[in-house]
């Protein structure tokens, strides 16, 4: 039985289990169509519950066999699960079930991947493997026995028996179902090795499909990097005697942290440098760190129930930052974070999905892995140790591991080991977890008998379901610099808790100019008005990268709004000063390049909506193509000379000083390639030898529309890897003239490669496509109307990757009448598909709402 019927939980209902589990058997007899999947349970009465009827969780199985201390019962089956009457002290609890991996499309439970059996549990997936208490704060060591003729076959813990036709797995450490897998097939290991701190030897293995060995080694090395930096950062050690990471084709998410056995989406996990651009090792490196990490964040120390998911993901995004960070530049890392958080978190905070980074309620949880519990969840801990300081953040880990290993937590768990640890009372930070929408910080400043006073006010916009909101505690780092451009007064944090606050800066000579908000201490919207002079001043001047890179943005989008509400010519004065930082050597390639990187037409889109201007995608793609063209034409003397001093004149490396060389010289050639229609990019294109300047030479020749040998030419070299021709469909759909985006999406929907249901050729067709502004965004809705087809489409087949990908209709509410009118028709049209899934229904019944 399916269960399609939407049902509200909430976190006040939440009740412990009845009975605690001590040891979980599993047998596993595999068959595509047939699994048969035995269990044995041993059940306690849990003496901190209340008393409850005894239910386990189980969805679209088969049951073939029911006992209870061994005498065969008939329990009662539900579309959720089964309930029956049970002894009042412990007891044995055995089922027999039969499940079809081969027909599970949804690639929730078990299911099979290019002839590969494989699991995704997280995080109500177990229900479909076999009847069990399927929640995160029931934990138990698991034994399991996999039987099938494949060659490999993997589960969590450590490897305990293996002979003709079987394989035994014993996991030692207590963990909840959803952190349980299971993968068996035709596989081959590249394998290495990691010495713990305690001098224990820890076997590794990527296990990939054979002809994928050659992909491994920089996954290994940055699974090896992150075991040395976990250590050695948080004191945390590797706990079992293996640790396995799997690489799969056809996978929903970007990869698992499964207890021991981590299986990766192949995109996360695979790469070389003649498949991989730069951004995909770097992407790379960070999954792995934070797969790993959760081995104590999320596996030793898991969520009590799924409201608390942020617990276990907001913390290990933010684990997994610093590790980035300290492999690469932490600057470069920080402004990467904030446009990411700004392009995805806020649209979702200033929306119709907006929730808090805890909700208190949902129908389907697959639905709240979203950048508000993830990515603002990590904005969130950050400000924790901002406030308390590093040696108070440090001291308040050592507790929370101390304390709560081996445990279910809660937020409230969370923030006591702080409170603890410092004294600080945490009753109003607290709010962020509680409260959703991004808070607005405005500020006006006077100078007076040398004291200097910031006048802050903050306030945040109603969200769906909370009207009103209250002042939350808000960390404000400030710098001072005199008007020569020396730091008079160096970062200090302000701690703002009021709804207005003033704060002063006393014995200074001349009015300073200030330096607000440095790092993006919060994830705030900061509203001043700056004059652009000042602007300049800071972009120049400012010993605060993210500052300076804030300065300059908050130009550019000056600049685009100008142009696009009232006809403004360029800011020349910003490119200028702009021109000086991407021309200064002495600056980091990788910091010039994000320098040089124009605000996206989304986030132009998103700008103009909180001035109250309804964005029209077409002026705004024009726009940004008029800058574009003037900055070329400004700087025509001089892109060339400087696109030479980032040639790499050595072997191949993913690391920071080279990719950053990459990226300035990516940048250059976009622009180059206004001027010379192409040819610098075709040069490159031919003697590339790697994917980075491979594929930025083509995404060159296709915005310039010289493109369609490079297209060819390109599918044809690469038609055998699934990897790369994801590339190449996402490229051309993504950056091709917009009147043309709907027309070449639908094209690629017909060609012989569109595996549909695979989730990663899915998105790269049709992620691209609404990344592509103005062409989704097309007047005639056809864009809207292509992608509705095939969400409901791949509802019936997958709605966990349907439901995500709804999202991109999250701000339709911004545009005109006409295009909203289209949105909300599509919306309503996918909403009264009979037989929506429970997932889809509920994001479109919030989308409309
Ligand atoms: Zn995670």
């Amino acid at each position: 039985m399916k269960d399609t019927s939407p049902q509200t939980i909430y976190l006040s209902d939440y009740t412990a289990f009845g009975w605690t589990i001590a040891e979980m058997h599993l047998t596993f007899r595999l068959s595509p169509s047939a699994t048969r999947v035995l269990s044995r349970i041993r059940f306690e009465p849990n003496p901190d519950a209340p008393q409850q009827p005894f239910f386990l969780h189980g969805e679209e199985l088969k049951p073939i066999r029911a006992a209870i201390d061994g005498t065969e019962i008939t329990p009662e089956y539900s579309a959720q699960g089964l309930t029956c009457a049970v002894p009042d002290g412990a007891f044995t609890w055995e089922a027999e079930v039969e499940i079809a991996p081969a027909e599970n499309t949804a690639l929730e439970g078990l299911y099979m991947s290019n002839g590969m059996y494989c699991t995704q549990c997280e995080a109500e997936g177990f229900r479909k493997i076999t009847f069990y208490p399927d929640r995160p704060d029931v934990m138990a060591t698991f034994t399991v026995r996999i039987e099938g003729n494949e060659p490999v076959k993997l589960s969590n813990g450590n490897p305990t028996a293996s002979g003709d036709g079987f394989a035994e797995w014993h996991d030692p450490w207590p963990k909840p179902a959803y952190l349980f897998a299971l993968v068996a097939g035709d596989l081959v290991n590249y394998p290495g090795s990691f010495t713990t701190m305690s001098g224990k030897e820890v076997e590794l293995n990527i296990w990939v499909r054979p002809g994928d060995e050659g992909k491994c080694a920089w996954g290994m090395e940055s699974l090896i990097a992150s075991m040395a930096w976990d250590e050695k950062v948080y004191g945390r050690e590797y706990d079992l005697d293996i640790f396995n990471i799997v690489a799969v084709d056809d996978f929903n998410m970007g990869a698992m942290e499964n207890k021991g056995l981590n299986v990766f989406n192949s995109s996360a996990v695979l790469a070389s440098p003649e498949t991989s651009t730069d951004a995909n090792f770097e992407r790379i490196e960070a999954i792995i760190a934070h797969e790993y990490f959760h081995n104590w964040t999320g596996n030793r120390i898991t969520c009590r129930d799924w409201f608390q998911l942020c617990l276990k993901e907001g913390l290990t995004v933010f684990r997994d930052s610093q590790f980035t960070s300290d492999m690469r530049s932490p600057e470069v890392k920080r402004i990467g974070d904030v446009i990411d958080l700004r392009a995805r978190q806020f649209p979702e905070d200033q929306g119709p999905l907006s929730h808090p980074v805890r909700p208190e309620s949902f129908q389907e949880i697959n639905n709240f892995y979203t950048a508000t519990v993830y990515e603002k969840g990590a904005e969130v801990i950050g400000m924790l140790k901002r406030l308390v300081g590093d040696d108070a953040y440090a001291k308040a880990l050592d507790l929370y591991f101390e304390r709560h290993d081996g445990q279910a937590c809660t937020i409230e768990d969370w923030l006591a080991v702080f409170q603890d640890t410092t004294g600080r009372d945490l009753t109003q930070f607290k709010r962020w977890y509680a409260q959703s929408g991004t808070p607005h910080l405005s500020v006006s400043e006077s100078f007076e008998n040398g004291t200097y006073t910031l006048d802050f006010t903050q306030s945040t916009p109603p969200t769906p379901g909370q009207p009103d909101k209250l002042p939350q505690v808000l960390p404000i780092a400030v710098g001072l610099l005199n008007p020569n451009g020396d730091e008079i007064v160096p970062t200090t944090v302000l701690e703002m808790t009021e709804a207005t606050q003033s704060f002063r800066f006393e014995g200074l000579s001349a009015r300073p100019v200030p330096s607000i908000l440095r790092g993006f201490s919060a994830p705030v919207v900061l509203d001043r008005d700056t004059p652009p002079e000042e602007k300049r001043f800071l972009l120049a001047h400012d010993t605060d990268a993210f500052n300076r890179w804030e300065a300059s943005r908050d130009l550019g989008r000056a600049c685009l709004s100008a142009m696009v509400t009232q006809g403004s010519a360029p800011d020349t004065a910003w490119l200028d000063a702009l021109e000086r930082v991407i021309r200064d050597e002495a600056l980091d390639p990788a910091f010039r390049a994000q320098m040089l990187a124009l605000p996206t037409q989304a986030e132009m889109a998103q700008q103009l909506h909180a001035q109250g201007i309804t964005p029209d995608p077409d002026a705004l793609y024009a726009a940004s193509e008029a800058l574009r063209e003037a900055m070329a034409q400004r700087w025509s003397g001089w892109l060339a000379d400087l696109r030479a001093t980032c040639a790499v004149d050595a072997p191949y490396d993913p690391g920071a000083a080279q990719s950053g060389k990459r990226a300035l010289g990516g940048a250059l050639l976009s622009l180059l390639t206004r001027l010379d229609g192409g040819a610098a990019a075709q040069a490159q294109y031919d003697a590339a030898d790697n994917m980075t300047l491979q594929l930025g030479a083509l995404g060159c020749l296709v915005q310039a529309g010289a493109d369609t040998a490079a297209l060819a030419s390109f599918a044809k070299q690469w038609q055998g890897d699934r990897l790369v021709m994801d590339k190449w469909f996402a490229l051309q759909v993504a950056a091709i003239a917009p009147d043309s985006a709907v027309a070449r999406a639908e094209a690629l929907t017909s060609h012989p490669d569109f595996d549909w249901k695979n989730p990663n050729r899915f998105r790269a067709v049709f992620g691209a496509l609404a990344m592509n502004h103005a062409g989704f965004h097309t007047k005639d809705g056809s864009g809207y109307g292509l992608l509705a087809d095939w969400l409901i489409k791949l509802d019936e087949k997958n709605p966990q990757t349907t439901a995500r990908m709804c999202s991109v209709f999250q701000t339709w509410k911004r545009y005109d009448a006409g295009r909203r009118a289209q949105m909300q028709t599509q919306l309503e049209r996918i909403a009264a598909r009979p037989g929506l899934s429970r997932d889809v229904t509920e994001m479109v019944t919030r989308l409309l709402s």
